[in-house]
């Protein structure tokens, strides 16, 4: 069974910046869970930040900086948040990820470009890039048909493996 990295948030856990949530209402998650495929986590609150917490963007890549709206550095708990990610998803044999879009945490394809004004850019978040970094392919909530498919595609040739290795 292929377990699946995923943003809390998603799942309903109250641990955005806001102290909200973005629980996603899908069947198949819904089964996922309750068969214990999905590994839940906030990076943020991995990396040490409190909820709710001030909002934070990504100011530049090389060298990585990560601030809050008013300037506080984020950047260590952001770092150590990807890094803890990344090592739960290898220590649980998640297959793959699904992952908040546009966060500066957890965005997949995007994320806010540091000047606080709802601008995107077209780089991930710094746990996402992390991830796609170490070649674990990330979804995000807009792309569920697309991860289904993979967990699906992945399972058949799971389950036909042992069929072409009796006939090896
Ligand atoms: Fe959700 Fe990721 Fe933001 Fe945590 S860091 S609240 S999991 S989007």
């Amino acid at each position: 069974m292929e377990k699946i990295l995923v943003s809390a948030c998603l799942l309903g856990a109250e641990v955005r910046y806001d102290g909200k949530h973005n629980l996603i209402d899908h069947p198949v998650i819904a089964r996922w869970k309750q068969e214990g495929r999905l590994v839940a986590l906030c990076p943020e609150v991995l990396g040490g930040l409190p909820t709710p917490r001030p909002p934070a963007e990504v100011q530049s890549r090389f060298p990585l900086l990560v601030t809050s709206r008013d300037g506080e550095d984020f950047t260590p708990q952001f770092l150590s948040g990807a890094e803890q990610a990344s090592d739960i998803a290898r220590a649980q044999g998640c297959c793959c990820a699904l992952m908040k879009a546009r966060s500066p945490s957890c965005g997949n394809r995007s994320s806010y470009d540091g000047s606080f004004t709802g601008r995107l850019i077209s780089s991930p978040g710094v746990t996402a890039n992390e991830l796609i970094r170490e070649g674990t392919p990330v979804f995000n909530e807009e792309e569920i048909e697309q991860l289904i498919s993979f967990i699906e595609s992945r399972e058949q040739h799971l389950d036909a493996e042992p069929d072409r290795l009796r006939y090896a």
